[in-house]
């Protein structure tokens, strides 16, 4: 198992060294330079849990999942091209009857959670392509749970997965395609998460003036398109670029299923994340070459913020962080995120069984190909679902990430002293860093007044990155400073 957990790089020694090496100011006004620090810095490994996001995380129903899983497939073919015509949506037959169907569990939540939920639809229309033989109009549905401080609720963090299907052949509108797996169970780990969350804002704040508990606005997205072309998530992630929204985080659930074919690890849930940004300029890039910054794109930070979620909560699997865009020349919803600039991760299951994905229902010498449901496991997709449920509403209820983080780089010195802009919600902010060879945060130093730091730790040796804490302990995701001259 590559994950690392922090504590596994610190040898006693380490700490020796690094308590004899750290003394940090943390400046007031005015600042003295007072060396206080004499015990070793808490290593980002620690735990930070909200006893309210762990409950709703004990909400999340593998049994619910099955049903939601069920009832898609029941579709019998949810391509982008089958049919979405109302005969069709009566019988229960094709992607326009599985559209209908979502929007009408994502109202039934909002029903139960007294109409905390604003249920929408983005549709479009697409004109021919080699994937879509004649215009089609293609639907996204979302759930919007907004966010209850009026100065925090234009940021958004939002959980995606495709209820398009298709079977071996791209352009069979008719012919069963499941898609149970794929992606059938990213589909049920939104809707979860929009149940589950939905109910606790309703358990905590149901007097209250905004119906959710939750600072910032959490979307619940599912999208077609995505077997054409990423057609859906491309047109929603393009409307929310030119409409401006603040958008911290995507986290894309694409097979998801922990398919129970033999060699299936149970226990993880990859995390893919890009390195150098698809939207990084020429500049960008010069500078990420000069400093070392290739695997430090705001999509990376977010698969390190979910690998300390998965420390913090008992999910039932834990994250394992893949250092890549996606599979070996392979894609998904989160690249037309980070096409647009948003931070946007793909969660997919350890092993995946490529006789149960886009292929017709058939046994051929004693093999059984299909994406049905009889090859997921309900728990893993559940578990699964835990793990985005609890990061949503860990960055949903965190400060805003802090703006503007500098590492003061004018003096040659052997020191590092970074400054930032206050954040909406923060009480106090921790510096985060570590190794340019390690593959997650290690240490992290609390500082509890002020919005500038001076660390006895070279900059030249570490990857530094800041973060905001609100009274109640919640991280917001860690920026990685720019250098000022
Ligand atoms: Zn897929």
């Amino acid at each position: 198992m590559a994950q690392s957990t922090g504590f596994g790089y610190v040898s006693t020694s380490m700490v020796a060294v690094l308590t004899a090496a750290l003394a940090l100011t943390a400046c007031g006004t005015p600042c003295l330079a007072q060396e206080t620090v004499q015990e070793p810095p808490r290593l980002a490994a620690d735990r930070h849990t909200d006893a309210h996001i762990a409950e709703a995380i004990r909400q999340v129903s593998a049994d619910h999942i099955r049903q939601t899983i069920e009832k898609l497939v029941s579709f019998q073919n949810r391509s982008t091209i089958s049919a979405q015509d109302e005969a069709s949506i009566k019988a229960g037959k094709g992607i326009g009857a599985a559209r209908e169907w979502i929007k009408a569990e994502f109202e039934r939540y909002s029903k139960d959670c007294g109409g905390c939920l604003e249920v929408k639809t983005d549709t479009f229309t697409e004109q021919p392509t080699d994937r879509i033989p004649k215009s089609t109009e293609i639907t996204n549905v979302y759930a919007v749970l907004r966010g209850s401080d009026p100065k925090q609720a234009d940021r958004i963090v939002l959980v995606t997965g495709h209820y398009d299907s298709r079977n071996s052949d791209t352009l069979n509108g008719t012919d069963p395609a499941p898609g149970a797996n794929d992606d059938g169970s990213g589909t049920a780990v939104s809707l979860e998460c929009a149940r589950v969350l939905s109910q606790t804002s309703r358990q905590v704040s149901s007097k209250a003036k905004f119906p959710a508990k939750f600072p910032a606005t959490i979307i619940f997205l599912t999208v077609a398109g995505e077997e054409q072309g990423l057609n859906g998530s491309k047109h929603f992630a393009q409307m929310a670029k030119q409409q401006g929204w603040k958008i911290e985080a995507v986290l894309n659930n694409d097979i998801v299923g922990g398919d129970i074919g033999p060699g299936q690890d149970a226990s993880l849930v990859r995390v893919f994340s890009e390195g150098l940004p698809a939207v990084a300029s020429e500049a960008e890039i010069k500078r990420i070459r000069m400093l070392g910054g290739e695997s430090d794109s705001p999509s990376r930070e977010l698969a390190r913020y979910i690998a300390d979620v998965g420390r913090s909560y008992d999910a039932g699997v834990k994250p394992l962080m893949i250092f890549r865009l996606d599979r070996f020349l392979r894609g998904g919803d989160h690249y037309a995120f980070n096409q647009q600039g948003f931070a946007a991760v793909r969660f997919t299951e350890v092993r995946e069984d490529f006789n149960h994905q886009h292929q017709n229902v058939r046994s051929e010498s004693g093999i059984e190909y299909g994406d049905l449901p009889k090859f997921v496991d309900f728990d893993y997709v559940a578990h699964v679902a835990r793990l985005n449920a609890a990061t949503l509403a860990s960055l949903a209820s965190a400060p805003a990430p802090p703006a503007t983080v500098r590492m003061l780089t004018k003096n040659l010195e052997n020191d590092t002293t970074l400054t930032w802009e206050p954040s909406a919600g923060a009480a106090a902010y921790e510096v985060v860093w570590r190794s340019t060879n390690a593959a997650d945060w290690e240490y992290a130093q609390t500082i509890s007044s002020g919005t500038r730091a001076t660390l006895k730790v070279s900059k030249d040796n570490e990857i530094f990155g800041v973060r905001a804490i609100d009274a109640a302990g919640h991280r917001s995701l860690p920026v990685v400073p720019e250098p000022e001259r």
